[in-house]
């Protein structure tokens, strides 16, 4: 799946409603300093499920709302949006019915954030599944920030793993394998209080 196009509206420096389209091959974003690439970048992380404001340089989620400046009042609402060219048809069952999908995050002062895949309510961790899926997402070594590269030359081992499984996109295997123990749990435990149940009834 390929990224086409980024819409942010209120994100960070981003107050007035900007678009980008992101055409095929390597990406790079040059500009002055503080003009605002970092926020582009973490406004594809935030998009793709990214839970922690740390990583995204602020103190709260809401430090990703535009904050105000000298000449103009800070905005309530933040929203980005991505549209996905998904032509091979690789997403996920439920949100595989067109040539692309749109995915958006929206968050409210007070509110907190939601999400949308075509218009659809959807789970923070739908989300996180079609790009992890798509061997990408907020964490992902494809989006590379500044001190990027430096954290993966010393990351331990293990961390370097989940690298690898992210680029080579089973990293959703793991948290759909995390589920089905807990369904296959659950209905254990179901079956012995059936059991109980039935030999309370002989
Ligand atoms: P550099 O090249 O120095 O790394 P950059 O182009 O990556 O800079 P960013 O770090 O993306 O720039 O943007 C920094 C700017 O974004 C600063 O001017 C900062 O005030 C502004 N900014 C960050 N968060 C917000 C916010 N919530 N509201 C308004 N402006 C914000």
């Amino acid at each position: 799946m390929k990224f086409r196009r980024l819409r942010l509206s209120g994100f960070k420096s981003f107050v007035d409603a900007a678009e980008l389209r992101i055409e095929d091959g390597l990406t790079g974003v040059v500009g002055p300093n503080g003009c605002g690439k970092s926020n582009l970048l973490e406004s594809l992380r935030w998009l793709m499920g990214e839970s922690s404001a740390k990583s995204l340089r602020g103190a709260g989620m809401e430090d990703v709302i535009f904050a105000g400046t000298d000449r103009r009042p800070s905005r309530d609402v933040a929203e980005v949006q991505l549209q996905l060219d998904n032509k091979d048809r690789k997403a996920p069952a439920q949100f595989n019915e067109s040539d692309e999908i749109d995915v958006s995050r929206h968050i409210e002062r007070g509110l907190g954030s939601a999400y949308r895949i075509n218009g659809r309510d959807v789970r923070q961790k739908d989300v996180q599944l079609l790009f992890a899926d798509a061997a990408t997402g907020a964490h992902s070594p494809a989006l590379v920030s500044q001190g990027r590269i430096g954290a993966i030359i010393n990351a331990k081992p293990q961390d370097r793993r989940k690298l690898l499984e992210e680029a080579a996109g089973i990293a959703g295997l793991h948290v759909r394998r995390k589920d089905a123990e807990q369904r296959l749990k659950a209905a254990e435990t179901n079956l012995e209080r059936l059991s109980d149940m039935l030999s309370g009834m002989e």
